[in-house]
Formats: C-alpha cells, sequence, structure tokens
C-alpha cells in the first residue's frame, strides 16, 4: 500500500510550509520573464507564495522572490505582480472553494 503524500512547498515570504495546492506559483520562464502561475506547470523556476496579499507585499518589501527565483526583480515586475496577484488570488481562492467541494 502506497500512501498519497501531499506535495509542500515553503512560501517565500512567511516561509511556513503549506501543501503545494494552496500556494500561487511565481515563474521566471526561460524568456526571463516573472509571471504569476496559477496553473503550476509554467516551465521555469518557480517560487512559492501562499494566496495571502499580506504575503506578497512581505515578499516585496524583503525581496524574497528575488532570492527564490535567483534573478533580481525588478520594482516594476513587482508591482506588476501584484496586481495580478490580488486579480489571481480572487481566483486561486474561488478554485479552492470549489476543490474543496468536490472533495468533499
Ligand atoms: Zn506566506
Amino acid at each position: 500500500m502506497r500512501t498519497r503524500k501531499v506535495p509542500l512547498r515553503k512560501c517565500v515570504a512567511c516561509q511556513e510550509m503549506m501543501p503545494k495546492k494552496e500556494l500561487i506559483r511565481v515563474v521566471r520562464t526561460p524568456a526571463e520573464e516573472v509571471q504569476i502561475d496559477l496553473t503550476g506547470k509554467k516551465a521555469g523556476r518557480g517560487a512559492y507564495l501562499c494566496g495571502k496579499v499580506s504575503c506578497f507585499k512581505l515578499a516585496k518589501k524583503s525581496k524574497a522572490l528575488d532570492r527564490a527565483l535567483k534573478a533580481p526583480v525588478g520594482e516594476h515586475i513587482y508591482d506588476q505582480l501584484e496586481r495580478d496577484f490580488v486579480a489571481a488570488q480572487e481566483q486561486f481562492n474561488a478554485l479552492k472553494e470549489l476543490a474543496g467541494h468536490e472533495a468533499e
């Protein structure tokens, strides 16, 4: 018998370990673009944030994404990401709720 392990990832801002699907992935693509990746499947180096705007703000302030993605993330990229993050967060939470109901 195999037990199914939930893959855990660490939020780069608050350092909390969480199930992967509770986190929002930020990816640095091979084209050096930094984007929010809601599918979690985009190619590139990924960093995870829990779906909280407060964590995004913390990551921005501490430049946690620069470290996690091993690349400098410009201020304007953070601003862009923040807008995407807020939009994504709503979508993300809706999806999570949906998934939660399905699992019940
Ligand atoms: Zn967090």
